[in-house]
């Protein structure tokens, strides 16, 4: 496409050609349709305006060297999604027919796709809504799920580079057994005012603490947490977080690496341990951390003063990166080639 910047796109939405919707009606899900406008024309009483009922994915499509165009698991996506839909009473959307949809809008907008230097790629927002009227608190009869798609820039435009995160105790974005392993808008909302708050002292992200004892690591925001420390890969289990697909790569690519993976209840005095610490999910593969501020302890973790990411930190974001963009070989079968 002329007059688009590849390199230079942010975060941020671009209106493409087309997207895909689907409708749940009568108790079952109709047929695929391919819509060129981005307005969806919802009833005021629908219950994901009012009582919360959204669930949302994220992923993405890569343009390769070779010119195809890779999508980086989107069964587990759309596996995610059923889950989501059952913490909230939704109607479940059909895994195959999710890859039907995602196959679709990434075809139909393929002049979106950016090319392989630019180090950009093609952003894949599928969502599910309840738009059933309802006054009282109950699910939805109807819903829709759609996908669109969005061109977006690198995460790390100056290069791979570390950022500081920090620790507050005043905040939750999830509740014990409330809905912090599911992929839904309310724990977004919830975690707003902290994450704003983060931002302006200048932290990437909040580093969440578990919200029963606020003794265990939970996650980074939006992005699941692990540490390194000598030969070991730890990454936090626990009732209050998202199961990331990239940790859950990650975690693959350790051990084929021939790192020890360990995934429990993290106590935060571990933090002081570790030689290296990162976010991770489908925005920056991994963001390497440089410093964790306990801002209630006034106390610092510092894993990174040189500006330089860590060396296993480097050599699995490397690897993952190679897998999605086909410049590694794809040896679990993580990639779906359109066509
Ligand atoms: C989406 C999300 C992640 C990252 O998941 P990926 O599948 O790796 O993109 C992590 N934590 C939370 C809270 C999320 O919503």
């Amino acid at each position: 496409m002329e007059n688009v910047n590849w390199s230079d796109l942010s975060f941020g939405y671009m209106k493409t050609d087309y997207n895909v919707r689907c409708y749940f009606r009568d108790g079952k899900w109709g047929e695929l349709e391919v819509s060129s406008s981005d307005i969806i024309n919802i009833h005021m009483a629908a219950t994901c305006l009012h009582y919360g009922q959204e669930a949302f994915e994220g992923l993405k499509a890569f343009r390769g060297k070779d010119g195809k165009t890779r999508v980086f698991r989107m069964d587990e996506n759309a596996k995610r999604m059923q889950a989501s839909s059952r913490g909230i009473m939704m109607a479940e959307f059909p895994v195959e027919k999710f890859e039907e949809a995602v196959r679709k809008v990434v075809k139909l907008n393929e002049r979106f796709i950016p090319p392989y230097e630019s180090g950009s790629s093609l952003y894949i927002r599928p969502l599910l809504i309840g738009i059933g009227a309802q006054v009282g608190v109950k699910p939805a009869d109807e819903y829709l799920f759609l996908v669109f798609v969005t061109p977006v820039g690198p995460y790390f435009k100056g290069g791979f580079k570390p950022a500081p995160v920090c620790i507050m105790r005043d905040y939750d974005r999830a509740a014990p057994h409330g809905t912090g392993t599911i992929k839904v808008g309310g724990n977004y909302a919830a975690s707003m005012v902290a994450g704003e708050k983060a931002h302006k002292g200048g932290y990437a992200a909040v580093l969440y603490l578990d919200p029963r004892e606020k003794k265990y690591i939970d996650e980074c925001g939006p992005a699941n947490f692990f540490g390194i420390r000598g030969n070991n890969y730890i990454t936090p289990a626990s009732h209050s977080i998202l199961p990331s697909i990239t940790n859950k790569s990650l975690i693959q690519l350790a051990q084929d690496m021939g790192l020890t993976v360990e995934r429990r209840p993290v106590p935060i005095e571990e933090l002081a341990t570790f030689d290296e610490a990162a976010e991770c999910g489908t925005a920056a593969v991994i963001a390497p951390i440089s410093r964790i501020d306990d801002l209630d302890e006034n106390k610092s973790y510092v894993y990174s003063k040189d500006g330089k990411p860590g060396q296993v930190c480097e050599r699995l974001y490397n690897k993952l990166r190679g897998i999605q963009y086909g410049d590694e070989p794809d040896v679990h079968n993580w990639v779906s080639i359109i066509e």
